[in-house]
């Protein structure tokens, strides 16, 4: 049967019968028996062709010149969905569109049903899928490699107001962009025994192996000027099905050693910002860290030759210290695979790695028992042992080293049970040592790292974090988009910077009018989804206050939530003031294990079900928690959101990207001079951003000097008020005492400052009511934001990287 005989005779382009023949051909349905996902299907499968040719010049091109390429490793990619980024950046979204609408099919439908591939927890997952996209866009020859979960992050379901995780089974209807490359396969071994010849030489026998595969991605950048590799691993036994043991009636013997390996790949560990500390998660790092690492050799040594050449050709980063363990796997394979000598391997190792601090929270700093790190990689103990050997003999040659400090400088932890500290590994093994915000940097100078910066004082650079302004601006925002570009031309989608462009029409009354009416218009299309999904009614022309991102309590969604508990009580006290109508959304996810961050979710929903059912404030105060943050909510709720709250307490979140993401689509932020905030604040001028709190070093301050929350509480009656009302139960009268821990936990430590920061949190918040109500000072603040904020493209981001740390054009 061709498609021709199967068309209804209705006109049709050439494109519309391509997706109909893939449909028949390659789904098996016709037109009348296809369901939305298999349109999906084929029209993903029939994009797929056109990047496949890119695809491969693109790797020709690199390949004939010989460039050196980038190997980003990450445990996490927060990728989200694909069809609408990549037909945006093929620049066909208006040809699909007609095409599919000739087959009687909405594109936007089936964009909206694609499952959203959440292989990341939050802002460190998600900037590896920004910097895939803008390696891309610069045409950069690069690689992404990480973890083919099969189920990725969990979905969260809110039940009775409390967190529900549930696996996310974004592979349940296959996923039609990705290709299985059975022939890029490596054995990956654990556990076992070393032995040494006499000649020195060593062999490792892991008493068990497992297997690697490689599944593909493409990504492609903008304008399709490159297309590169996603290239994620899944695991399988090389012996899946053991007859013998079967036929001796052991049916689940049979089968074990496959379900070890899929157990390897089925979830990502729902930890943000603390380490797992199963063996699993060591496992994963190990299992992805070795196939990549053995990937990089195999395709250098094929293409060059020559091992030696390997820094020259190949620049790889380590996002964060997941997978740290690389540092010793390279080593192992220069070592005992190639036969280089240890100083050799370890100058070749350090020229070849880059690696990307993203937390200094000390909880969050990955560090494994020496006995689980010892059982699951022996070679690669050894090798840590002769690695930290090199590392202390430096430290004691330099003057004025004491005891203290070679024990902070350590690849080992000697304090309590020993452990082998990964962030340390990552810094010794690496070239190039960065934080992704100005403050953060500094913060690493003179916290976690003092020690190892001062032996290494050139190691340490920043490179502020950005995002890529297709997804986050120009597909997520067409509206905006749109005007931007009828005002300054389509000049900023090539080179965000351009932007400023922008800056004067600020000053423009009917601009600023056009400008307002995209925000309204996006806060109606938000308006109406939320009704649709959660039944919420809310008045698009209230100022929408937003809050996603994790759950956790240095990102202090808990002051917001009292502050607005404050806010209700004022409202209730002094009805006959002018007060802003106000919409407080709220999302995020919170770590599955982590009480606190779940009970703040609670928390939220609890003080939502109350002030929206009170009938005396007069709909001047809604709230809301939205379930499931992830990409997809995030690219709803961000282009409706008129002010953004990014209020972690000072020194503790390291960037943010949120931050960003919000500025760039005209919101106004609320927040402390933490992580990428300040360098906000630089760019779109002080007095377009509200800055309150204290600063990192009066955080420290305090924290040092005897900080007592008590008499802070004590000293503010609108704080204690809102803390009281919560802790005797007015927001939960089925449970009185519920929350009465966590706002004791207030009065007695406070480590994140909730009390220190209230009352200038309130006040910043009353002077965004007061901004409010200057309606053309407010639209003037937000053009001005988005005027400024392209600085925070990750494309500028990845040619700081590109530059400074991997030397590649
Ligand atoms: C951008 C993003 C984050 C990071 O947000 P922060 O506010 O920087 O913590 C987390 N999750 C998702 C889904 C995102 O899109």
């Amino acid at each position: 049967m061709k498609v021709s005989d199967i068309d209804s005779g209705r006109q049709r382009g050439a494109l519309a019968l391509n997706i109909l023949d893939t449909l028949v051909h390659r789904i098996g349905k016709d037109e009348q028996a296809a369901l939305p996902h298999d349109w999906l299907a084929a029209t993903i499968l029939t994009v797929r062709n056109e990047i496949i040719e890119r695809w491969m010049v693109s790797s020709k091109a690199a390949h004939a010149a010989g460039a050196k390429r980038v190997y980003y490793l990450s445990l996490e990619f927060l990728i989200g969905r694909l069809l609408r980024d990549t037909l945006a950046n093929l620049q066909a979204s208006a040809e699909v569109k007609a095409a599919l609408a000739e087959l009687d099919v909405d594109l936007t439908a089936l964009e909206e049903i694609e499952p959203d591939a959440a292989l990341g927890n939050g802002g460190l997952g998600r900037l590896a899928a920004c910097f895939m996209e803008s390696l891309a866009t610069l045409d950069l020859p690069a690689y992404g490699y990480g973890i083919r979960y099969v189920n990725g992050m969990f979905r969260q379901r809110i039940d009775d107001g409390w967190q529900v995780e549930l696996p996310e089974t974004w592979l349940q209807y296959g996923n039609p962009w990705e290709f299985r490359r059975r022939e890029s396969a490596y054995v990956i071994g654990f556990g076992g025994e070393v032995h040494g010849d006499e000649n020195g030489a060593v062999t490792w026998k892991p008493a068990e192996i497992v297997e690697a595969m490689a599944v593909d991605t493409p990504v492609v950048g903008w304008r399709a000027r490159r297309v590169n590799t996603l290239r994620l691993w899944t695991a399988r036994s090389l012996d899946p099905f053991r007859l013998d043991a079967f036929n001796r009636g052991d049916f689940q013997g049979a089968m074990a050693d496959q379900l070890r390996a899929e157990t390897l790949v089925r979830v990502l560990y729902p930890n943000d910002s603390t380490a797992a500390g199963q063996e699993l998660r060591l496992r994963q790092e190990y299992f992805f860290s070795s196939a990549s690492i053995q990937d990089i050799v195999r395709r250098h040594v094929q293409y060059f030759g020559d091992i030696r050449t390997l820094p020259d050709r190949a620049a790889i980063q380590l996002n964060d210290t997941h997978p740290a363990v690389s540092v010793a796997e390279l080593m192992r394979l220069l070592i005992d695979q190639y036969g280089l000598d240890f100083d050799e391997a370890w100058e070749l190792t350090q020229k070849t790695f880059g690696y990307t601090n993203h937390t200094l929270l000390p909880e969050a700093l990955e560090s494994w028992p020496l006995p689980l790190f010892e059982r699951l990689l022996p070679r690669h103990m050894q090798l840590v042992y002769a690695i930290n050997a090199k590392l202390l003999r430096a430290a004691r040659k330099v003057e004025g080293i004491d005891d203290r400090s070679i024990a902070a400088i350590s690849l080992i932890d000697e304090g309590g049970e020993r452990r082998v500290r990964m962030a340390n590994l990552a810094f010794a093994g690496a070239h190039s040592v960065n934080g992704v915000a100005a403050l953060h940097t500094g913060l690493m100078k003179t916290t976690v790292f003092a020690d190892l910066h001062r032996l290494y004082p050139e190691r340490i650079n920043n490179k502020t974090n950005g995002i890529t302004p297709r997804r986050w601006l120009q597909e997520c925002n067409p509206g905006l988009t749109a005007l931007i570009t009828e005002a300054i031309g389509d000049r900023f989608m090539d080179d965000a910077e351009a932007l400023t462009a922008l800056a004067p029409f600020a000053g423009d009354a009917a601009f600023r009018e056009r400008f307002a009416a995209v925000k309204h218009a996006n806060k109606v299309a938000l308006s109406n989804y939320l009704r649709g999904e959660m039944g919420l009614r809310l008045d698009p022309a209230a100022l929408f206050d937003v809050q996603i991102k994790r759950i956790h309590e240095y990102k202090r969604q808990l002051l917001n939530i009292i502050e607005t508990v404050a806010l209700y009580d004022q409202i209730r006290s002094h009805p006959e003031r002018d007060w802003t109508p106000r919409v407080k959304l709220f999302a995020g996810k919170a770590a599955s294990s982590y009480h606190q961050a779940k009970l703040i979710i609670k928390l939220a929903g609890d003080v939502a079900r109350r002030v929206n059912a009170d009938p005396s404030i007069g709909g001047l105060l809604k709230v809301a928690f939205v379930p499931n943050y992830n990409v997809s909510l995030a690219e709803r709720m961000v282009p409706a959101a008129d002010l953004s709250e990014q209020i972690s307490t000072a020194g503790m979140e390291a960037s943010g990207t949120g931050n960003m993401k919000f500025a760039l689509n005209g919101a106004l932020t609320i927040g402390t001079l933490d992580g990428a905030n300040v360098e906000i604040r630089d760019h779109v001028g002080a007095d377009n951003i509200v800055i309150f709190g204290l600063t990192a070093d009066e955080v420290a301050a305090q924290r040092a000097g005897g900080y007592d929350p008590r008499a802070v509480i004590e000293n503010s009656a609108e704080l204690a008020q809102a803390v009281n009302a919560i802790a005797s139960g007015v927001f939960s009268p089925d449970d009185p005492n519920r929350y009465r821990d966590l706002m004791n936990g207030l009065y007695d430590h406070d480590w994140f400052m909730v009390a220190a920061d209230f009352d200038a949190y309130s006040a910043a918040q009353r002077a965004v009511d007061a901004r409010w109500n200057d309606r053309d000072g407010w639209q003037r603040s937000a053009i001005l934001n988005v005027a400024n904020m392209g600085w925070f493209s990750s494309d500028r981001t990845i040619g700081d990287y590109a530059r400074e740390i991997w030397g590649v054009k």
